[in-house]
């Protein structure tokens, strides 16, 4: 490199290296929990307006230290998705929703489970392959995995991500479009896809039922799902308000902190028994 252009950057080279240095430690921390298997899952359950609990939504943790720290997921799945440690996260996440499901099948309850999937894994054949094997593997219905993905998937849709999807359709399996209206909302899309469910982005349900504008969008995001026969979450509900507003205009099932705070897996199992066998 040249001296003057080696002048010019030496100010910022500390930071950046900083910055760079935090990712690669977060990166290779992250490669050992997943080897160490030390990564975890906490379910969020998902109820009908009326109360029925109908489905949960499997979010991976991961614990640092004696202490168990929190890392959130908001900060390692990024990093995970970067690095290709999303792909074994993922079939690690996979396992122990597919253990859980079996868990609930034993006991006689059949809810489905959905779980987040990165874009980028519609790309890579093995990783599918990988997926209908842990199904059949756990002895578990298709119809009870749910995946959840984004808008982003539609932006440049390579024949393989669609014939990825397509297999996994085949075998049963049900689509969740996650952070619905965020992202690239191309109507034609959500007829194409099929789509099983449409989720509501917390930030069109925050301000409900106060806010015009979000009170617009998410009736129309409501009668949109309505015609297209597709089923709706919404995600993020806080507040009663916002619940009454939701079940008023439709919404199939309600998820957020006011009905459930996402729990450990092993303890979610035991409130499910006991709420099943009252
Ligand atoms: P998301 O898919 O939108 O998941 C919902 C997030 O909102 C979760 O945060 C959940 O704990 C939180 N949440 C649920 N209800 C409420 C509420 O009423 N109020 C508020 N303020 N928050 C609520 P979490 O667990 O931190 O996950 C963050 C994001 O990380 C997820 O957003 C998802 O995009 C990603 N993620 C989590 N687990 C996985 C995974 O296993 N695989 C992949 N690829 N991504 C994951
Ligand atoms: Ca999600
Ligand atoms: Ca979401
Ligand atoms: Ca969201």
């Amino acid at each position: 490199a040249k001296q003057a252009g080696k002048g010019t950057f030496a100010f910022f080279e500390p930071r950046i290296g900083e910055v760079v240095q935090q990712r690669v430690r977060l990166e290779e921390a992250l490669r050992n929990a997943i080897l160490r298997d030390e990564l975890s899952i906490a379910i969020q359950s998902q109820y009908s307006p009326s109360g029925r609990l109908s489905g949960g939504e499997v979010l991976v943790r991961w614990l640092v230290g004696p202490d168990g720290v929190p890392v959130s997921p908001g900060a390692f799945i990024p990093v995970a998705e970067s690095s290709g440690l999303i792909k074994p996260l993922t079939l690690l996440v996979l396992d122990k929703a597919l253990a859980v499901i079996r868990q609930m099948m034993q006991r006689g309850i059949h809810i489905p489970l959905s779980v987040n999937f990165s874009t980028d894994l519609f790309r890579d054949e093995e990783l599918i392959n990988g997926v209908l094997e842990l199904l059949a593997e756990a002895g578990v219905p298709a119809e009870l995995l749910v995946l959840e993905i984004t808008e982003s998937l539609f932006i440049d849709t390579h024949s393989d991500v669609l014939d990825n999807m397509g297999r996994l359709m085949e075998a049963g399996l049900k689509f969740s479009l996650d952070d619905f209206g965020t992202g690239y909302s191309n109507l034609a899309y959500l007829k194409k896809m099929h789509l099983s469910e449409l989720k509501i982005d917390k930030s069109f349900v925050d301000n409900l039922p106060g806010d015009d504008d979000n009170r617009a969008i998410v009736r129309s995001i409501l009668s949109i799902a309505r015609q297209l026969k597709l089923r709706v979450v919404a995600e993020g509900v806080e507040t009663h308000s916002q619940a009454d507003f939701l079940a008023a205009h439709g919404c199939d099932l309600l998820q957020g902190f006011l009905l459930h705070k996402p729990e450990p897996a092993d303890s979610w199992l035991i409130e499910l028994e006991n709420c099943f066998s009252e």
